[in-house]
């Protein structure tokens, strides 16, 4: 499996997750929800989970409501989700799967020291209890 992602997308969650370090933070993915997954853009939310900042999220439910309208409004589809994992590799944790659905685009990016250290994704098909890897196409 294989998703494309805009360079503008790229750019977007890329900055907001470098100047969220050394927290975690996510956002919503917009573009095209069928194979081949195209993501088009990247819009960050709020991550309310103070206490542990820095290795959990919870998406803020308002933005993500907000930036879901926004996407039906003009046709796009929720692709997915992103968020960081500060200096932590860029594989899904057992938390990620747990709260996971499927059919949905996960892109996790690892931040070290501030700067973007690695890009993986990750998709759980459906009926399927464990990710699959998704390659991940710079640009569209
Ligand atoms: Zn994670």
């Amino acid at each position: 499996m294989r998703a494309g992602l805009a360079p503008g997308a790229w750019a977007a969650l890329e900055s907001h997750l470098i100047q969220a370090y050394p927290n975690e933070a996510c956002g919503v993915l917009l573009g095209r929800a069928e194979a081949p997954f195209a993501v088009v853009e990247a819009h960050a939310c709020a991550n309310l989970n103070t206490e542990r900042s820095r290795d959990r999220y919870l998406m803020d439910p308002a933005d993500q409501i907000r930036v879901e309208k926004d996407a039906r409004r003009r046709s796009l589809d929720v692709v997915g989700y992103y968020h960081s994992h500060p200096d932590h590799p860029a594989q899904a944790s057992a938390t990620d799967l747990e709260l996971s659905w499927e059919q949905v685009l996960y892109i996790i990016v690892s931040v070290r020291e501030g700067k973007v250290a690695e890009r993986r994704a990750w998709f759980r098909p459906l009926g399927q209890k464990s990710f699959e890897e998704v390659a991940l196409d710079a640009a569209l």
